[in-house]
Parts: C-alpha cells; structure tokens; sequence
C-alpha cells in the first residue's frame, strides 16, 4: 500500500510538474541596440515576417547598454548588441562582452578591415566622415584632405563638432596610425588655429553654420547632410570627398556582436547573418542614408548622387585601439 502511495505521490508530482512547466516559447533574440526605434524596427519586422522568429529590442545609448550588460553578467537576457562607432565596439570586446562567431556568411559578407579581426563584431553600415563646404564660398578646387584644414588658407573658415563625441575620437585615431602621434596632433593644432567659433555639440547645427556664413567648411558624417539637405534642399551646402589618392575618406560602422551569455546564440547568430544579406542591407542603409557593408549591395536614393568614394582601408578597430590616446591629443591641442 504504502509503496502504491508513493507511485501515486510521483506520478502526481510528476503531472504537475508537466503542467507547471511553461509551454514551448516562441523563438525569439533579444537585442540591445544604441541605433534608433524607427532606423532598426524596419529591419526586424521583415526578419520575424520572413522566419517567424520575434525580434525584442531595447534601444539606448552606446555608453549605458555597454553598461548595463557589464553590470547583467551572466543574467543578461541579451543575445546581441549593436552600436554606432567601431571605437564602441571595440571598448564592449575590451570588456569581454562578446563571443567570437565563426560564420562563413559573415566573413564572405562584411570586408575584413570592417569587421574585429577576432570576429567579435561586425560591420552593419558603413558612414563616411567627410568634408562639407559652402558652395557660395569655397570652390571644390580648394579642397583636398582633412589634413590641409590645418592650412592656414583656413583661418577663421573652418568649424568643427566638439572632440567629446566619439565620431572625432575615431577621426583623429587614424590619423594617429597614419602620420604617427606628433604629426597629428600638428593637424589638430592646425584645426583649432583655423576655427571661426566654438565647436558645436552636432552635425546638423555645424552644417547650419557653415550654410550661414559663419564659417565655410566642416567635418560631417554624409547621413546628417543627407537629413538636412531633404529638409531644406536650398541651404548652399555640398559634400566633398576628401583625401582621394591619399588615405580615403574616413569611414567608420555601426556594427553588432554575439553577447558572452547570450541566452538565444544560435537564433542570434542566423539573424547577424541575416542582417548582412540583400535586403536587410539596403533596408538598414536606406533607413538611416548610410552605406551597406556588404560590398555586393548598392547604396539607394539621395545617396547614390554623391557618387563613388575611395574610403579608408584601415581597420577600424583603430577607432578603439587608439582612442585614449586621441582623446589625449586633442585635449593637449586645445581641441574642445
Ligand atoms: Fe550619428
């Protein structure tokens, strides 16, 4: 009797335990992601359209979800990551928040200077930093490299976004990889010699600047023009491709890694490669008037009549590797 008892005590708790047990879930990934609501929704609506895999995603800033997964550890539900500037992606690696992805797909999809050379992240876009001018001013003629800015031909005519936002950080880092750390800080002294007014704290504001007249030439990510330009298609603004025939135009990426505990890595992993295919491309670029990463997909739209540019084929992992010593420079250059 007693052992029916205890049989009947199992098979109970067993069936309990059964209906206790949550039924089988949705797959689904989990991404934290620093690009905004409207630029990544697109992208994954397609994605759970296509493979009926729910996409959920936090957005915030690069600094607090790089952050807040830290302080998560083992805990967080995060699968993915994606943040603008490779000098971010670099610093989450740094800290050991990623895990290498093998991915055959990826390496075929995302050029080797554009991805972590331990395939810790990836590029998703690509955004060129270039020259800006305005037309009633400066004739194309007159321009040539982000190093003659320090010329002093532009005295008084050049404006600059603040040196605390990383897009310069990242700037001035190749510099410093490519003409050594005494010859680039000269370049930034030069700039700041050659500024007309404080620097700005964004793009758009510097560009309105320079529409202005007060002064007559800066140093933008292409996208930012691309906005503006579709808002006031008059403003006496165009775009340069600088350093043709020397280093290329700077480029930098948002980009995305596998978090160390992703809890989803294998759904995660096939929508990172995902995201580098066709349509996700042209979508993710389109969204925010940036460039594919993936070489095989052609940028659409506004884009395309800026024409063909030669860009920087350094690593970008540069961005990360040499920011402190950027961010040191230029305050000892008195870039602010
Ligand atoms: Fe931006």
């Amino acid at each position: 009797m007693r052992i029916v008892i205890r049989s009947l005590a199992v098979s109970l708790l067993a069936g309990w335990l059964v209906a206790c047990s949550e039924p089988p879930k949705e797959p689904e990934v989990v991404v934290y992601t620093s690009r905004k609501d409207h630029l990544i929704r697109p992208v994954f609506d397609l994605y759970t359209k296509e493979t009926g895999v729910k996409v959920r995603y936090t957005t915030d800033d690069d600094g607090a979800l790089i952050t807040r997964l830290a302080a998560e550890g083992s805990n967080s539900p995060a699968d993915l990551l994606i943040t603008v500037d490779a000098g971010n992606l670099w610093q989450a690696a740094e800290q050991g928040l990623f895990q290498p992805v093998s991915s055959e797909v990826l390496s075929a999809n995302v050029p080797a200077n554009l991805r972590d050379s331990e395939n810790r992240w990836f590029g998703q876009t690509v955004r060129a930093r270039t020259l800006v001018y305005n037309t009633q001013r400066v004739a194309p003629e007159e321009l040539s490299t982000y190093e003659a800015l320090a010329e002093p031909q532009w005295k008084g005519r050049l404006c600059l976004r603040t040196s605390k936002k990383v897009y310069n950080q990242s700037l001035v880092a190749t510099l410093i990889e490519r003409h050594g750390e005494e010859q680039a800080e000269q370049i930034v002294r030069g700039w700041v010699e050659n500024l007309a007014t404080d620097v700005f704290s964004n793009d758009t504001a510097l560009m309105e600047a320079i529409a202005a007249g007060q002064c007559d030439v800066g140093i933008v990510n292409t996208y930012y023009l691309g906005r503006l330009i579709t808002d006031k298609p008059d403003l006496p603004l165009a775009l340069f491709w600088a350093n043709q025939g020397t280093s290329g135009v700077h480029i930098n990426i948002s980009g995305i890694g596998l978090t160390r505990h992703a809890p989803h890595s294998e759904e995660a992993i096939r929508l990172m490669e995902w995201m580098s295919t066709e349509l996700p491309q042209r979508v993710l670029a389109e969204q925010n008037l940036e460039y594919p990463v993936n070489p095989a997909v052609s940028p659409t739209g506004l884009v395309t009549g800026w024409g063909e540019f030669q860009g920087d084929d350094l690593n970008v992992s540069v961005a990360g590797s040499r920011q402190v010593q950027a961010v040191k420079l230029m305050d000892r250059a008195g870039y602010r």
